[in-house]
């Protein structure tokens, strides 16, 4: 019975380009998600900035009456890269500090299309639910298959066996924001964490 009861999800965490990248779909993406979000009262905490997919994002999810959370460290916002008129902006002291923030005021994490920021952002939040630091669902709006080298990528890695098949599962893949929304209120963390993983198949401990 447990099973089959939704996950209540009141703030998902979202990462994303600050570029726009080069098809119109990226933006337009970002901006159904903005507004689905605003719909079903999940609250957005996002980068804090203004600029590229994110400011994209934000300024839809306003537009549309949603609550946006931001966190910008300092140095960024001094540059003038903050959006200054959202529900809440928390200044923090780095970028370490930012993503712990983030992370505490979440429950769950996606990544929208964008660069090494938006690629490490998520694969920290993945790390830390691979090692059951926390039991949150995380996952990639692949809008017009973004990701899909990536998660060819992270297919060859359970084949090579540096990663579990039900880690690689826990990553929640889809085209379309409202599908992903509804695979992250299904979502059941994995029992294993890939501590015990490794212990289990490595019998050459030193
Ligand atoms: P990237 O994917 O390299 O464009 O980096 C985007 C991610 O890094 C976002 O999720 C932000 O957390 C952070 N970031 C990069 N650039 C900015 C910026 N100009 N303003 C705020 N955050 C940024």
């Amino acid at each position: 019975m447990g099973d089959l009861r939704e996950r209540h999800i009141k703030r998902i965490c979202i990462f994303c380009g600050s570029s726009l990248g080069v098809k119109k779909e990226y933006a337009h993406s970002a901006i159904e998600l903005g507004r689905i979000l605003a719909q079903k009262k999940i609250a957005l905490v996002y980068g804090g900035g203004r600029v590229g997919i994110m400011g994209q994002l934000a300024k839809a999810c306003l537009e549309a009456g949603g609550e946006v959370i931001g966190v910008i460290p300092k140095q960024l916002y001094k540059m003038g890269l903050g959006y200054t008129k959202l529900t809440r902006l928390h200044l923090v002291n780095s970028m370490h500090e930012r993503k712990a923030m983030m992370s505490d005021l979440s429950d769950g994490f996606i990544a929208l299309p964008g660069g090494l920021g938006t690629i490490e952002e998520f694969f920290e939040a993945l790390t830390w639910a691979q090692l059951g630091i926390h039991r949150k669902p995380c996952g990639l709006l692949n809008t017009a298959g973004y990701y899909d080298k990536l998660m060819e990528f992270i297919g060859n890695a359970v084949k090579q066996e540096f990663l579990e098949k039900e880690h690689k599962d826990m990553i929640l893949v889809s085209e379309k924001p409202i599908d992903l929304m509804a695979k992250f209120r299904a979502y059941r963390a994995p029992k294993a964490s890939k501590v015990i993983w490794v212990l289990e198949k490595t019998g050459n401990l030193v």
